[in-house]
């Protein structure tokens, strides 16, 4: 119940005693608590850069003017950069606050009651929060076991009222792809729905649709700097997509949601590709490595294309990840996934942290052995 609002009420005022409600979808929503604090552990949680950006985006933070603090940041000329590195129109591009802002204003953009939102699950948790938050009908299209990209269940789920349909390729927290000529037959048989191809973890798989923005007409593409860039904390991504379907989502996106800060670090960080490279060739070294050790230790793997793989741990998932956590290794379980109990995700970092990580991993399974 809410207190009566007291500074300057008259002796005699109505007190109010109900609260404003929400609508009732946002009343509906579940409430989504990522685990985030005390995170000082070796951090594979979360697919974010276990280790630092590149040098030279530090040195761009480090040399941020108070003038730039004092203005509005000025999206348009780092739009114009980042559509011609990825061989675009600056009209194809916005920049976002990171692919959750982009998420939202696309869902707000071109959700209405009738619409459905296509999502092939188990799949990245924000995609069912920001539907959930409009009027729109959510319809997951579950995986099977072997988790691969449930290409016919989705093709049979089209129908006249699907609006849009988020694919994360690859995805979270499977690892797999969805293969281009699947993308484009997807687009081919849902016109009147937007396709949402959430590359967050491009780097790691090299593979993309990108160059098909503008070509096929309902294909709108994410990208992060969240992941291999290693700048999850300054909050920038960004959407491509045929200039007719960017101009509405242009009408609904904040012009000042990408901070001074974010856009400073965007060129260095593009620059650099020599960093991303060192990275990615790090991390993916260190994912063979850890694959090989999960093998030692006969636990199912799901084959990963990205910075992170997918573990079954059975029944005891929850004190395994306790256990890691007490080691001094965060990783996530994903068991509240469709079709993921008992599985944890592990973010694949450095091959020293990974060695780490097995070492721990090693410790923690023998010690749960032990107490059987
Ligand atoms: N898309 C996918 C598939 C993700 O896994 C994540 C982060 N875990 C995001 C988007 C979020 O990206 P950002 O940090 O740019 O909001």
């Amino acid at each position: 119940m809410l207190k009566p609002f007291a500074p300057g009420c008259a002796k005699g005022d109505p007190v109010i005693e109900t609260a404003p409600t929400p609508r009732a979808r946002v009343q509906a929503m579940k409430e989504y608590h990522p685990p985030l604090g005390c995170r000082d552990s070796l951090r594979l949680d979360f697919n974010e850069n276990t280790l630092a950006c590149s040098p030279k985006v530090r040195e761009a933070l480090a040399a941020i003017s108070t003038g730039a603090l004092t203005r509005y940041p000025e999206r348009e000329p780092l739009e114009l950069l980042v559509a011609a590195h990825l061989h675009l129109a600056q009209s194809q591009v916005a920049l976002t606050n990171g692919v959750d802002e982009a998420i939202h204003v696309l869902f707000e953009a071109f959700l209405e009651s009738s619409d459905e939102v296509l999502l092939p699950v188990p799949t990245y948790t924000m995609y069912e929060v920001y539907a959930s938050a409009t009027d729109a009908r959510i319809v997951p299209v579950q995986a099977a076991d072997d988790l691969q990209f449930p290409f016919e269940s989705l093709l049979a789920a089209i129908t006249p009222h699907t609006k849009i349909i988020a694919i994360a390729n690859p995805n979270s927290p499977s690892g797999s792809m969805a293969t281009r000529a699947q993308i484009v037959e997807i687009a081919r048989r849902a016109p009147h729905a937007v396709l949402l191809v959430d590359e967050a973890y491009f780097h790691f798989c090299g593979e993309t649709v990108i160059d098909l923005v503008g070509i096929v007409p309902n294909l709108i593409v994410a990208r992060t700097f969240s992941k291999a860039y290693g700048l999850a904390g300054l909050r920038l991504g960004l959407l491509a997509g045929p200039v007719e379907l960017m101009r509405w989502v242009r009408r609904v996106l904040s012009p000042y949601s990408v901070n001074s800060l974010a856009l400073a670090c965007l060129p260095p960080a593009l620059e650099d590709t020599a960093y991303l490279d060192w990275y990615v060739g790090e991390v993916l070294q260190a994912r063979a490595d850890f694959e090989t050790a999960l093998d030692a230790c006969k636990l199912r793997r799901w084959p990963s294309r990205a910075n992170f793989v997918l573990v079954e741990i059975g029944a005891r998932h929850a004190e395994f990840v306790r256990l890691m956590r007490s080691a001094g290794v965060l990783v996530r379980d994903r068991s509240s996934d469709p079709g993921c109990d008992g599985r944890v995700r592990i973010t694949i970092g450095t091959r020293q942290q990974m060695q780490q990580a097995s070492a721990t991993l090693n410790q923690v399974l023998a010690a749960m052995k032990a107490q059987l």
